[in-house]
């Protein structure tokens, strides 16, 4: 990382402001690896300089290099600072303000300054806007009374900028002038004490690197990401501070590389995206889900499952916050935004095959062209024109020359060192791609909720984009309850039983993309259980235990989470099953799987992998099966729904032979399960059945 710290400044060119924070002060943030200090309140510039000065000079003398952001422009439009200090150096205009501005608390000089600047100027102007009562002379109160025009009204930045004030203003909503007068011989001071570079007019290998920024670049994400209540100067440093602690070092780099220009520019003007996204993804974690989230109206009888599905649909939410994730590391996680083709694809038109490249169509019968003396490969193309009537040596991949846009394949033509012969007709566009035909540029690529795929990254380098911003990752918690467990591999005795769900379901959940927290087991006995989901808890964005789940004696969990007051017991018409315990620990989800390891891994798959795909951002998405015909003979209720263990052999769906919940070898002999509908109640063999295979829950 190029930087170990950001520290963004929003400077004020008034008074002193009180001691109560409020908007149009000064204000700072530091952020480091994504995490911001709180936005730092100084009533007036001097206070603001002393910190500012100390806290880079601690930072210098620990070894960290520090990116320091200021909210004012570094530069004049160009001639004015060689026409007041003689210099082409634009840091030369720096030290001379430093020489002629005098600052307090309550009074500084800068309007006289401006008048006095604008004196030496042939005309009224160029700087404008007295703000005080008294009269300045030269310095006009309205823009439109100037007569002095031998400077841009504007710096290239600012021209594209949309909604940059020019920096001749110096009072009146949105002006900027004075901050720049009162900003920049702080900046110069900075140069003397300490180790710096000015971006962008030198190098950048200082400790400290200043840079100007200019929030309004990202209006719009820090307005959709600012909490109700907060002021928004205190918001935007943090925005941005926190922006650029989270950028790649590759999208930093890119901003920073920007051509030298003596008026300077602002940070981020060349890829306002890359901030923008890091913004938006640096962006507070959700708030937790609502106490009552898994309250289901119960009536006398169980919930169906497709209503069980619907109530978790409806009432979940992401919970997790969002980062910055290079191509390279994204494979399987959720996208947090939508994503568009950052370039067309392909770039530019360019042929199928290898051949020669015309322009078509080409008649009926025998075609013969003169070669062009060249050819267009990969990655070389054909910088000329190619005459009408004549043709050009092309290959596979390679950009259509222009004068070209069809291609006859290399094996349909005899061909000498000046001509080719060939066969028409040859239909015009033929062997040749056009641009854009796969992606267009801006065109969205791939939605938010998407969880990568190995395709999509190939479709995501194509479209030119190295950074997506996805979820973080869920961090699920996995616990297993009961007196009688123990860890298999240990002695076990009488009475005890192997732990079966934990491996099982750790690696069901790892499979799925998520973090996992092993959780261990728990003893069932309150306290220490009590003591695990505490500290689960502040670990975890949701929990999944086994066991204790029902209403009897012993079932602690469903107990302790009775005691929250966000308890819900789901019965749900469904085998295997037993009810399903949901609530919240501290805003943690907890969901309780029953015991017995078929109804867990069950009801894993069927509940608990959706839910947590919605908590983790990702889409509701039903999980998809086939119709085989059954193998098998079975009765069942009206009313409920099943799941069985099953597996495919000759086209065919067989059914493990027992339905005993506890009979886990069961499950690896299967390789996916049967559904039988609620309706269904006799299925003969050669019925057709709905067949999940278990990889299908992997996705
Ligand atoms: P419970 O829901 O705690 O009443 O447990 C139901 C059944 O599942 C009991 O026979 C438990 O011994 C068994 N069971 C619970 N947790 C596990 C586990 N982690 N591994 C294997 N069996 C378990
Ligand atoms: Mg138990």
């Amino acid at each position: 990382m190029p930087f170990d710290s950001i520290l963004i400044v929003d400077w004020s060119g008034g008074n002193d402001r009180g001691p109560r924070p409020k908007s149009d002060a000064i204000w700072a943030c530091v952020a480091r690896e994504g995490n911001a200090d709180e936005p730092k309140y100084f009533r007036n510039r001097q206070l603001a300089e002393q910190w500012i000065t100390s806290y880079l000079q601690s930072e210098s003398h620990a070894g960290r290099r520090v990116l320091a952001g200021f909210d004012f422009s570094f530069g004049f439009p160009v001639g004015f600072g060689h026409a007041l200090t003689g210099s082409d150096d634009p840091l030369a205009l720096w030290d001379w303000l430093e020489q002629h501005v005098q600052d307090g608390p309550s009074a500084n000089n800068r309007f006289d300054l401006a008048g006095q600047i604008n004196s030496r100027f042939p005309g009224i102007g160029p700087f404008w806007g007295n703000g005080l009562r008294r009269d300045i002379p030269h310095l006009p109160r309205k823009g439109s009374e100037r007569t002095c025009d031998i400077f841009p009204e504007k710096r290239a930045a600012e021209a594209s900028a949309k909604g940059a004030f020019p920096i001749w203003q110096l009072s009146g909503a949105g002006a900027v002038g004075s901050q720049v007068i009162m900003g920049l011989p702080m900046l110069a001071r900075l140069r003397r004490a300490l180790d710096v570079s000015v971006w962008p007019f030198e190098k950048c290998t200082s400790s400290v690197v200043l840079a100007e920024i200019w929030p309004s670049l990202v209006a719009s994400a820090i307005r959709d990401t600012m909490p109700e209540h907060a002021i928004k100067d205190a918001h935007q440093v943090r925005c941005i501070a926190l922006a650029l602690s989270v950028l790649p070092s590759a999208d930093l780099q890119r901003l920073i590389d920007v051509d030298y220009t003596p008026e300077g520019t602002i940070l981020g003007l060349n890829a306002p995206e890359l901030l923008e996204n890091a913004i938006k993804s640096s962006a507070l974690t959700p708030p937790p889900l609502r106490n009552d989230c898994f309250a289901m109206p119960q009536g006398a009888h169980w919930t169906p499952v497709d209503i069980a599905l619907d109530h978790l649909r409806d009432h979940l939410q992401p919970v997790t916050g969002t980062e910055q994730c290079a191509l390279g590391e994204c494979i399987g996680r959720l996208l947090a935004h939508d994503v568009t083709a950052l370039r067309s694809h392909p770039p530019a038109p360019n042929s199928a095959v290898d051949g020669y490249a015309l322009a078509g169509p080409a008649p009926d019968g025998p075609t013969n062209l003169p070669l062009v003396d060249g050819r267009s490969a990969a990655g070389q193309p054909y910088p000329g024109h190619v005459p009408a009537g004549h043709a050009i040596r092309i290959l596979t991949g390679a950009n259509m020359p222009a004068g070209t846009d069809t291609v006859i394949l290399q094996e349909d033509v005899n061909a000498s060192d000046s001509a080719i012969a060939f066969h028409g007709p040859l239909k015009r566009g033929a062997n040749a791609r056009t641009a854009g035909e796969d992606m267009k540029k801006g065109e969205v690529i791939l939605t938010a909720g998407r969880k990568i795929t190995p395709g999509d990254l190939g479709m995501l380098a194509a479209a030119g984009v190295g950074t997506v911003t996805v979820h973080k990752r869920l961090r699920v918690g996995i616990l297993s309850t009961g007196d009688e467990l123990c860890e298999p591999g240990e002695t076990a005795d009488v009475g005890q039983i192997f732990d079966a769900n934990r491996p099982m379901l750790n690696a069901t959940v790892a499979g799925w993309g998520y973090e996992v927290i092993d959780l261990g087991r728990a003893a069932d006995k309150r306290e220490p259980l009590t003591k695990i989901l505490n500290s689960a808890a502040q670990q975890c964005d949701v929990i999944i235990s086994s066991g204790g789940a029902s209403a009897g004696d012993e079932d602690h969990m469903s107990a302790l989470l009775q005691g929250t007051g966000s308890f819900a017991l789901w019965r749900i018409a469904m085998k295997p099953g037993r009810p399903l315990a949901l609530g919240m620990w501290e805003n943690t989800p907890v969901i309780g799987l029953p015991g017995n390891p078929v109804a867990a891994m069950v009801c894993a798959l069927i509940f608990a992998r959706p839910a947590l795909q919605r908590m983790a951002g990702g889409r509701w998405e039903r999980t998809e099966g086939y119709l085989l015909p059954a193998a098998f003979e079975k009765s069942k209720k009206a009313g409920r729904r099943e799941y069985l263990r099953a597996r495919v052999q000759d086209g065919k769906v067989q059914i493990f032979p027992s339905e005993g919940s506890g009979r886990v070898s069961g499950l690896s002999w299967a390789t996916g399960l049967v559904e039988l509908s609620d309706e269904a109640q006799v299925i003969t063999p050669g019925d057709q059945v709905y067949f999940l295979p278990f990889g299908n829950f992997a996705k």
